[in-house]
C-alpha cells in the first residue's frame, strides 16, 4: 500500500489507484490545445482496441459518472417511437428503468430477484410477446451482487429478432476479457474509475459505427446527447463539446499504459480472479457466507452475507477495518444483509491477506466469535 494514501478503497469505484495515475494529474491540459485532443484520440482508439478484433467500432467520451453514459445512451439512441426491454436483477438495472421513465422512454422491465441470473427463457419470451421492441438493455456485472449477467446469451437474442443490444458493462469492462462480437452488442457503456483504473470524470460507450451514425437527433437532452459528442470528437480530432476532464483525462491515459504493462486485460483478470479467491477463502474461514454461489460470482465485487452474531453491525466492522486502513462497501441487496468488498482496483492478492486479518482482529476486538460450519 502506497504511504501517501489513508486507505485502501475495496470499492467499485471510485476505487484505488496507483501513485503514478495520481501523479499524471499534475498537469494543466488546454482543452483547444491540440496536445490535449490528440490524447483523447489516441484514448479512443485504445479503447476500441481493447474490445474489438475486427468490427467497425468508435467511442465516445462522456463528461460525468457512469450514470451518465447509460443515461446518455440510452436518451440519445432509442428512437422516439423506439421501446426497450430494460433486464433488471438490481439496482443498475433499475436504474435503467428510472432512466426510461424519467426520459419517457416506452420500456419493458424484465423484474427479477436480485440473486438470480437473467433469465434467457424470459428474454426470449418478451422479444417474441411483443414486436414493438427495439432495443434490449443488460447489466453485465450486476454490481449491486457481483452477479455476472448471461451477456452472449442475450447479445444472440437480441441479433436473432433484430434488436440493437446495450451492454451497461461498467464494472466488467477491462477487468474480464471479451469483445463486442463475443456478445453481439451495439452499444457497450463504462466509465473511468473502474476496471481501467483510473479515476472519475468521465465515462464512455463503444458503439458499432453503422449504429451511432444513424441516431442523429434522437437525443433527449443537449449535454448528453452522444451523436453530436461522438461528431465533435471526430470532426474535431479530440474535441469535446464542452469543457472536459482533462486530469481525469491524462490520468486515464497513464491507466491505459500501466494496463498493458500488467499484460492487458487477460492478466488483470487473472489478478482479480486471485484477489477474490483470497478474499473468500479467508472469509469463509472468519464465518462469513458469500450472497451468491461460486459459479453466479463475477471476480469484481464479492457481497457477504453479515455474521448471524448479536454484536455484529456494518459499521462496527467498517470502522475496526478502516483504522486498519480498509474501506469497504456497505450491501445494497434489499433482500438480504449484506456488505460489499471489491476486488478490483490497484489492489493485489496480498492486499486481500491483510485485509482478511484485520477482519480477524477487528472481529475479536468487537468480541465477536462465528459459530463455523462443520
Ligand atoms: C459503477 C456502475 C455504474 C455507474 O455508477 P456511477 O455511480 O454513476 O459511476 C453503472 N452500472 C454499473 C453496473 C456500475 O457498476
Amino acid at each position: 500500500m502506497d504511504d501517501d494514501i489513508p486507505y485502501l478503497l475495496l470499492t467499485p469505484g471510485p476505487l484505488t489507484t496507483s501513485r503514478t495515475v495520481r501523479s499524471a494529474m499534475l498537469r494543466d491540459y488546454c482543452t483547444w490545445d491540440q496536445d490535449y485532443n490528440e490524447l483523447v484520440t489516441r484514448i479512443r482508439e485504445r479503447l476500441v482496441s481493447l474490445v474489438t478484433r475486427s468490427l467497425d467500432v468508435t467511442s465516445v467520451l462522456m463528461q460525468g459518472s457512469g450514470t451518465f453514459c447509460v443515461e446518455a445512451t440510452l436518451g440519445s439512441v432509442v428512437p422516439p417511437d423506439g421501446k426497450v426491454l430494460i433486464a433488471n436483477n438490481g439496482a443498475y438495472g433499475a436504474r435503467m428503468v428510472k432512466i426510461a421513465e424519467r426520459l419517457r422512454i416506452d420500456h419493458v422491465e424484465l423484474a427479477q430477484p436480485e440473486i438470480e441470473p437473467t433469465n434467457i427463457d424470459r428474454v426470449r419470451s418478451l422479444l417474441a410477446e411483443d414486436p414493438a421492441i427495439t432495443h434490449v438493455a443488460l447489466v453485465h456485472c450486476e454490481t449491486t451482487t457481483g452477479m455476472l449477467n448471461p451477456a452472449k446469451e442475450v447479445g444472440r437474442l437480441a441479433r436473432e429478432h433484430g434488436k440493437v443490444f446495450i451492454l451497461d458493462a461498467m464494472s466488467s469492462f477491462g477487468g474480464i476479457p471479451y469483445t463486442m462480437e463475443d456478445f453481439e452488442v451495439d452499444y457497450l457503456v463504462s466509465s473511468a474509475n473502474k476496471c481501467i483504473q483510473g479515476v472519475p470524470g468521465f465515462g464512455f460507450v463503444l458503439a458499432r459505427h453503422e449504429c451511432l451514425a444513424a441516431t442523429e437527433g434522437y437525443a433527449r437532452s443537449l449535454s448528453l446527447d452522444l451523436y453530436d459528442q461522438w461528431r465533435d470528437m471526430e470532426d474535431h480530432h479530440g474535441k469535446w463539446r464542452f469543457t472536459s476532464p482533462t486530469h481525469t483525462v491524462r490520468a486515464f491515459s497513464q491507466a491505459l499504459d500501466e494496463l498493458d504493462a500488467e499484460g492487458g486485460v487477460e492478466a488483470r483478470h487473472l489478478r482479480y480472479q486471485e484477489n477474490h479467491r483470497v478474499l473468500v477463502e479467508g472469509m469463509r474461514g472468519l464465518g462469513f457466507a458469500t450472497l451468491l454461489p461460486d459459479e453466479q460470482q463475477a471476480p469484481i465485487i464479492t457481497a457477504f452475507h453479515y455474521l448471524d452474531a448479536p454484536e455484529f453491525t456494518f459499521q462496527g466492522l467498517y470502522d475496526q477495518l478502516k483504522r486498519r486502513r480498509f474501506v469497504i462497501y456497505p450491501g445494497k441487496v434489499s433482500q438480504a444483509a449484506t456488505f460489499r468488498i471489491g476486488n478490483i482496483g490497484h489492489v493485489f492478492p496480498d492486499d486481500m491477506r491483510l485485509l482478511v486479518e484485520s477482519c480477524r482482529e477487528a472481529l475479536d476486538e468487537l468480541n465477536i466469535s462465528p459459530v463455523l460450519p462443520g
